[in-house]
């Protein structure tokens, strides 16, 4: 049942057999490098396919590094009894791609030869060891190993293939013309020879009109790795078939990158965005990087060098010949052409993406919105050094509805307007309601919504964008006023001196300053920031682990001069001011989206005013 609730397409268990064969003989090659016990040069590795229609079996044999008892028990009959099975047990009625490609990651690969066969045979012999052996099992009933004769090291695999259903061919996995099809459509790229005796029905030279069988062995797969290949051999199924199978994903990858580099480093890199973030993407287990092959030759399964923590998305292999074989993984880490490789690299994709943003918006914000915190931590990360590679590719949700990349911003500015102007919030639909937004929006400006905690973070390693400074529409120190307005707001503030200071008095501390405003539009009260430190960037500071509290914006409550409660609180007696500060300076807080240090008192004073 497990098995095939996982695949619906039985088809692919001869893909996972052929897989395993050619990483087994990439273990025994690599061997043969360093090990002279290995007689088996380059060219005698292959993997061999059988057929035999009367006794309806498949059998695939390769010369790879081979089983021990041990490893055959380990690798092969743990999974009928293991966790994953458990695993999706619990999970019976959910059809989620996330169960099923961690399912992928416990090795289900080779059980889905059970998908086809209904006993299933492996006789292997390890590279080095005396004894041979034999595992069978038939899938659910366990399994059963004993010794047995062989002469070489690898493994021979024998599927019994299932007898057709109403609903199921399985015979055509006993047809040379099918088989030869599946290897060309999954397996073409392994690097090994795919053999199989093939027959064919050629004219008779005896007799005129006649035809007899003839039989050769032929190789079915091209053996060149799809990197290898030109972009104009390929079509994007290929592509996508490739990218699924070797990268577990259910899903077409968003976009395909494939380069050929010649120059200061030669590499082909065949690399992917991903749709969905890979399952464990936000997990402490994932590890970025790129495959690294020498010569078509895995020597590295993920090379983290290789790719910034910004793309570490991003799926792929990259292939030098310019790489030595024997190369230890540390010696790797300094090795000068690697360095070139990643940088090239990094610009490939950053070029990709600009090109993408480009040509196909739509893709782009759909990458943005999967991807794009990466890129805004990639801005503010090492004190900015990437900052300039990855600015043009950051989005933002704008007043203006939808995403704008900052230079659509800076290009859409009016004359008069001199900073890129943002505010901060949960989503763009809190943002949009904050007493600031709408004296900006009067003015003719828009605002960047930014609703990612390290928006604000990245803006400011940023600094400018053309020249243009960032400015937060609630600090304190915005000001989109004529110089007449300004002076009024400045005698405002004079005459109501005593006041305003008997309030911050009220407030005990709590704020910097009490002002007059007018920049509220038509609400009451709204908190700002002093210097440095926003509203914002304390919730974000204060929220990290280990964080001591310590960081607190220096806050001012601002007042609407021209709101009624501005006159209101001129006339108040000194219980009724200390009332109505309490309660303005806690709405402005619950706007601001902050904490109220007393919500009992909040309430227990508008239940007394009302
Ligand atoms: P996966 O290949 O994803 O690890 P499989 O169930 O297909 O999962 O295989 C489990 C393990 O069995 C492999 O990792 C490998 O160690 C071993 N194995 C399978 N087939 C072979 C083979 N033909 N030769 C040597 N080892 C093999």
């Amino acid at each position: 049942m497990m098995i095939n609730s996982i695949y619906t397409h039985k088809e692919i268990f001869l893909r996972e057999l052929i897989s395993n064969a050619s990483d087994a003989i990439d273990k025994l090659y690599f061997k043969s490098l360093t090990d002279n016990a290995v007689k088996l040069a380059r060219d005698d590795f292959k993997i061999e396919i059988d057929l035999d229609k009367e006794s309806r079996t498949i059998t695939l044999t390769d010369n790879g590094i081979g089983m021990s008892a041990e490893e055959l028990e380990n690798n092969l009959g743990t999974i009928a009894k293991s966790g994953s099975l458990n695993f999706k047990n619990e999970n019976a009625d959910s059809e989620k791609a996330d169960d099923i490609s961690v399912i992928g990651q416990f090795g289900v690969g080779f059980y889905s030869s059970f998908m086809v066969a209904d006993r299933v045979e492996v006789v292997s012999k390890a590279f080095g060891e005396d004894t041979a052996h034999k595992w069978i099992s038939t899938g659910a009933d366990g399994y059963t190993i004993e010794e047995c004769e062989k002469d070489d090291a690898g493994t021979v695999i024998t599927l019994h293939i299932k007898e057709d259903t109403e609903n199921e061919d399985y015979s055509q996995y006993l047809e040379q013309y099918r088989i030869d099809e599946l290897v060309k459509k999954y397996s073409d790229y392994i690097r090994y020879p795919i053999v199989m005796e093939m027959s064919h029905q050629v004219p008779d030279p005896e007799k005129e009109g006649e035809y007899i069988t003839e039989l050769s062995v032929e190789t079915l797969n091209s053996m060149v790795p799809i990197w290898r290949k030109s972009k104009s051999e390929l079509k994007p199924e290929d592509y996508n078939e490739f990218y699924k199978n070797k990268f577990m994903d259910y899903n077409d990858p968003l976009a395909v990158i494939h380069t050929k580099t010649e120059g200061q480093a030669t590499f082909d890199a065949l690399m992917f965005i991903p749709e969905n973030p890979p399952y464990d993407f936000y997990s402490k287990e994932y590890e970025k990087g790129l495959q690294l092959y020498s010569n078509g030759v895995l020597i590295m399964d993920k090379c983290a060098d290789l790719l910034p923590d910004y793309f570490s998305f991003v799926k792929g292999l990259v292939d030098s010949a310019d790489l030595s074989l024997n190369i230890s993984r540390e010696m790797l880490q300094h090795d000068h052409q690697l360095k070139i490789i990643a940088k090239a690299i990094d610009k490939k994709i950053k070029s990709e993406l600009t090109k993408m943003l480009k040509n196909d918006r739509e893709k782009y914000e759909k990458f943005f919105k999967t991807f794009g915190l990466q890129l805004k931590y990639g801005v503010y990360a090492n004190y900015g050094m990437e900052k300039d590679g990855l600015k043009d590719l950051l989005l933002f949700e704008s007043s203006n509805g939808g995403y704008t990349t900052l230079k659509e911003y800076v290009d859409r500015m009016a004359d008069s307007q001199e900073s890129i102007y943002y505010a901060c919030g949960e989503n763009a639909e809190r943002i949009a309601l904050l007493p600031q937004i709408d004296a900006v929006k009067e003015k003719g400006y828009e605002i960047l919504y930014f609703t990612d905690e390290v928006d604000e973070f990245a803006i400011q390693m940023l600094m400018e964008y053309e020249g243009k400074h960032f400015a937060n529409i609630c600090k304190d120190d915005l000001d989109l006023s004529t110089e007449a307005e300004k002076e009024a707001m400045t005698k405002k503030n004079e005459d109501a001196k005593d006041l305003l200071e008997k309030m911050k008095n009220i407030l005990d501390g709590k704020v910097t300053a009490v002002k007059l405003s007018n920049k509220l539009g038509s609400h009451p009260v709204s908190l700002t920031a002093e210097g440095y430190v926003s509203l914002e960037m304390e919730k974000v500071l204060n929220s990290m682990p280990g964080a001591n509290q310590g960081v607190k914006a220096q806050l001012v409550l601002e007042i609407n001069s021209d709101h009624p409660v501005a006159e209101k609180l001129a006339a108040a007696d000194d219980e009724s001011l200390e009332k109505y500060t309490k309660l303005l300076y806690s709405s402005a807080r619950l706007i601001a989206g902050l904490d109220l240090d007393n919500p009992t008192e909040f309430s227990d004073t508008i239940a007394d005013l009302m």
